[in-house]
This record gives C-alpha cells, structure tokens and sequence, in this order.
C-alpha cells in the first residue's frame, strides 16, 4: 500500500513542482522536478533514523533523517495533518520493515500511549523516544 504526500503549491520552491514524499512497502521516496529533471531519493525504511517535524504557522516541514550517514531528506510546506500522518506511516513501516524483536513486538501491538506527548512507544521503554522524558 502506498501513499503519498505532496507539498503545498504555495510554498517557496513547490509552485511549479511540488516536492512528492512517497512511502511504498519498504522504503520513502522523495520526488523533487525541476524543469529539466527529476530527482529521486529512496530511503530504505531501515536507513531512516527518525521523522522529524517542524511545524511553522500554516506549514509543516517534514525532516527524515538517516543511520546511514546521508544527508537528512527535507521536504517543506506540507499541511500539518500531512506532516503528522507521514511521520506515523514512517513510523508504522519502521515497525514492520525492523524485523528486530522490538520492531516485532511493536508490530504486535506491545505498545502503549507517551503519558507525556502521547505518541505510540514501545511498552518496556523506560525514555520516550519522541519527547525524551524520563518513564521509570
Ligand atoms: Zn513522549
């Protein structure tokens, strides 16, 4: 299942070519045209460190960043409701595409809401890993 998410025309750089995140089975996309090319980058669901979002007064700008020592994927001007989508579809694919015993468990359910920020963590974590508060 795949789906997509596609920046706002009305931001800076996204007029004429709106910058496409794309999240397919195993991997996110990020499609970026210009007049004479397309540019493609494809981060493998295991490469991806985390989803970072930036939420400005209208527009939110998504960051995902990598293990693999690339450079961190932007892509600005979505809509928040995008942005926060994106950021729990990546993370429901890093989930799956683990195939860690943590990813396993996460998979199977054994989570549970922050108390804090009430993001989706694993069950046993003792530090939230979204706001970084202290669980124990
Ligand atoms: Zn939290």
């Amino acid at each position: 299942m795949e789906s997509e998410y596609v920046a706002s025309r009305w931001t800076r750089g996204n007029f004429l070519f709106p910058t496409r995140l794309r999240i397919t089975d195993q991997s996110v996309v990020r499609r970026k045209r210009s007049w004479f090319s397309v540019n493609e980058e494809t981060v493998n669901a295991r490469n991806i460190a985390n989803v970072n979002i930036r939420t400005g007064l209208i527009w939110s700008d998504i960051r995902i960043e990598t293990s693999g020592g690339s450079d961190p994927l932007d892509s600005h001007g979505h809509s928040k409701s995008d942005a926060r989508e994106f950021q729990k579809r990546v993370q429901e694919l890093q989930a799956r595409a683990g195939g860690t015993p943590q990813g396993a468990a996460a998979a199977a359910g054994d989570t549970r809401a922050c108390p804090y920020c009430a993001e989706t963590i694993k069950k046993a974590a003792k530090i939230c890993r979204f706001c970084n508060r202290d669980l124990s």
